[in-house]
């Protein structure tokens, strides 16, 4: 990763290298922590956040299922994110806020462990691949599962799910794929490690429910308004393995991975083998609105406003 100027740490920018957590944090041994990822974009009017306060919600949203009480308001949350991008001077981003049990006692409880609250931000290009975009990624199914419903709440971006993610990612990168696709626990396709996805079969845009294991993706929840808006038939419904084989296409989304297309999965080609028209339509549409080049009509984007100083 390349590093930038500064971190916000619990309301102040702090040098990077100084960007420090104790050793006994209990995060660092039970992994409770929750965090977001957002892309900040450059548009010929400046920077913007794509989805801000959908973000700093969902950041929100995950600490309540886990009781963890952030000290910060939404309002506060985006504040903090645009100002932490103005004073690293970055133009294009990639924005991590992450919130964490900190140093207090290292029983499993966290009750006595203050929430502290980080947000990083640094350069990210494509997540798989420069070309992927076009030709689309080769993608595996995993032999491990997504986490099961009754065992860790999916709905919440926790640092925990991630180990679950880790085995997908380095299982697929071991065989040799970019990716790897998790089934539910009933055998239902879920999501990638760090990706929803999405297939189409007959002109129709096909996506497993949130009943799958899934994270409420922002890119997801886009994609749907996007092709609702251009007259594409969405269905969330329950989605077999084997319909992703007999896809016409098949793409992921995230706000690292944005919209990229699925060229093979387990080596048998998906439609043409690469980015077809209806995912094709797709990126351009969100493409256009992320770069300022289509009217931002539903509102997702926020303007990085210029940084004033830094007291560091
Ligand atoms: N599922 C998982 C497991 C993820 O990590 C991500 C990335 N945040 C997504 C889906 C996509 O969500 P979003 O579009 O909000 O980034």
């Amino acid at each position: 990763m390349t590093p930038t100027e500064y971190i916000w740490m619990n309301g102040k920018l702090v040098r990077w290298d100084d960007a420090k957590i104790h050793i006994c944090s209990h995060v660092i041994h039970y992994g409770s922590s929750v965090f977001e990822g957002m892309r900040i974009y450059k548009t010929a009017k400046g920077s913007v956040a794509f989805r801000l306060r959908d973000h700093s919600e969902r950041l929100l949203n995950s600490a309540k299922i886990y009781r963890m009480e952030i000290p910060y308001t939404a309002d506060e949350l985006d504040e903090a994110m645009l100002s932490t991008v103005g004073a690293n001077g970055l133009e294009e981003c990639y924005v991590r806020p992450v919130a964490y049990r900190g140093y207090g006692t290292l029983g499993v409880d966290p009750s006595n462990c203050p929430v502290d609250v980080a947000i990083a931000t640094w350069p990210w290009g494509k997540y798989l691949g420069e070309d992927a975009m076009e030709n689309g990624v080769s993608v595996c199914f995993s032999s491990w599962n997504r986490i099961a419903p009754n065992t860790m709440p999916a709905m919440a971006k926790a640092g925990a799910n991630y180990m679950n993610s880790q085995l997908i990612k380095m299982e697929a990168i071991s065989h040799g794929y970019a990716e790897g696709i998790a089934l539910d626990v009933s055998g239902n396709v879920s999501e990638g490690s760090g990706e929803n996805i999405f297939l189409v079969r007959k002109g129709v845009l096909i996506t497993p429910t949130f009943a799958a294991s899934i994270l409420p993706g922002i890119t997801r929840s886009s994609v749907i308004r996007l092709a609702e808006d251009m007259g594409i038939k969405v269905i969330e419904q329950n989605v077999p393995r084997e319909a992703l084989y007999l896809a016409d296409e098949v793409f992921f989304t995230g706000s690292a991975a944005e919209i990229t297309p699925i060229s093979k999965i387990d080596n048998i080609v998906i439609g043409e083998g690469k980015a077809g028209p209806i995912t094709k339509k797709l990126q351009a549409a969100f493409f256009n609105i992320v770069g300022g080049r289509t009217k931002d009509k539903y509102g997702w984007l926020t303007p990085v406003p210029e940084y004033k100083e830094v007291t560091v």
